[in-house]
């Protein structure tokens, strides 16, 4: 029985997903943009999902691009926004711990002229809103914070930090990266005063290839793509009615659940630790308080790629705790203080709320296994 234990890598599409994937290709094929009855039909679908996505932001329709992923809407938010202003502004400031799909970006940003300011992590290994606002100034045009972090289940304090920048510098714009927030703990778009909301399909139970960018009204994103000026002229190109249904009808399914989910998490959570407790080598690199989604381990020293592939040998599937693509290290660690061997050795185990204690036992047997029986 296969064990999946890698779901901030990627998740199962619920059967709700699926089914409205399926109704919508062999429903509404139409193109929502064609002013006959089956680009109606393919449109009223459309909206059908934008509405939920919306609502579960506290928003309206009227404010959610879709995209093809998380990837597109990161870029889109900041080279968007970046263009937008101009020559006027020509400061972003960001965390040094962002996804590869805001950083790469925030290089490219760079290359063509911006300052970027990455803020670290202070000596206790937390992130401060005081010292993202002292990195901001006039010059500023975003702020950009995951909500939570990919690797460590980090929870970044962007509430505070994006109300405190806003006080003082409210003509900067603030975006967040939610995509391992999202359906996991709550998404409030006015709460987080957020200008920019970054999600994506397949993290939640939807379907790969689809995403969103919330876009507050009023605030102005220059499109990275043009065309047929779909999507309010933002984000050309025919729109995924199949995806977009299987986001819509994931968020559908999981919004009404998130605390009582987060709930079950925090008892797996704590269940995984104590049983890795008993494992010697075994050190935990996640934040006590971190999502309790996510969970980044170091094992004894293993590297992590031969004891994954061990872990694969019986049929379960985790991540090497610091790659954000096959085999690079993203650095991560590093600025939360683990190097060196920790970090080659480092694993990482992202849960759903159906996560079962049988499995996480079978797991934290597999990994003593492991550090007996695997060579470094
Ligand atoms: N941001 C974060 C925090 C992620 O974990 C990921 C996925 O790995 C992405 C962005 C990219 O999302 P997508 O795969 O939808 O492009």
């Amino acid at each position: 029985m296969t064990i999946y234990l890698d779901n901030a890598a990627t998740t199962k599409p619920c059967q709700e997903a699926v089914d409205a994937a399926v109704r919508a290709m062999t429903l509404y094929y139409g193109n929502p943009s064609s002013l006959h009855r089956a680009g109606l039909e393919a449109q009223l679908e459309t909206d059908k999902a934008r509405k939920i996505i919306a609502k579960s932001l506290g928003t309206d329709s009227g404010n959610i691009i879709f995209t093809s992923g998380a990837t597109e809407s990161n870029n889109l938010a900041i080279r968007g926004t970046a263009a937008a202003y101009g020559k006027r502004k020509r400061k972003i400031v960001a965390s040094a711990i962002e996804h590869a799909s805001v950083d790469e970006t925030l290089l490219a940003m760079e290359s063509i002229g911006f300052e970027v300011v990455r803020v670290a992590a202070r000596e206790d290994g937390r992130y401060y809103a005081a010292d993202f606002l002292q990195a901001c100034d006039e010059n500023t045009c975003l702020l950009t914070m995951m909500s939570v972090n990919n690797e460590t289940g980090y929870i970044m304090p962007v509430k505070e930090t994006f109300s405190a920048v806003k006080r003082r510098f409210p003509d900067i714009r603030t975006h967040s990266d939610c995509v391992q927030a999202y359906m996991k703990i709550p998404v409030n778009a006015a709460a987080l005063n957020a200008d920019l909301i970054s999600l994506s399909g397949h993290k939640i139970h939807g379907a790969k290839g689809i995403g969103a960018l919330y876009i507050k009204k009023g605030v102005r994103v220059l499109p990275i793509v043009s065309g047929g000026k779909q999507e309010k002229g933002i984000r050309s190109g025919t729109e995924a009615v199949p995806l977009i249904c299987a986001f819509g009808a994931a968020v559908e399914k999981f919004m009404p659940t998130i605390a009582e989910r987060y709930k079950r998490a925090e008892e797996l959570k704590a269940s995984l630790l104590e049983k890795l407790s008993g494992i010697d080598g075994v050190t935990v690199n996640s934040p006590g308080d971190g999502s309790p989604y996510i969970i980044n381990i170091s094992a004894a020293g293993k590297r992590s790629e031969i004891m994954l592939h061990y872990l694969e040998s019986r049929d379960i599937y985790v991540s090497s705790g610091s790659a954000c693509s096959k085999g690079q290290q993203s650095g991560v660690l590093g600025i939360f203080g683990i190097t060196g061997k920790a970090a080659d050795s480092a694993l990482r185990i992202s849960i759903t709320a159906e996560t079962t204690e049988d499995e996480l036992e079978a797991f934290a047997q597999s990994l003593r296994d492991g550090i007996a029986n695997v060579r470094g």
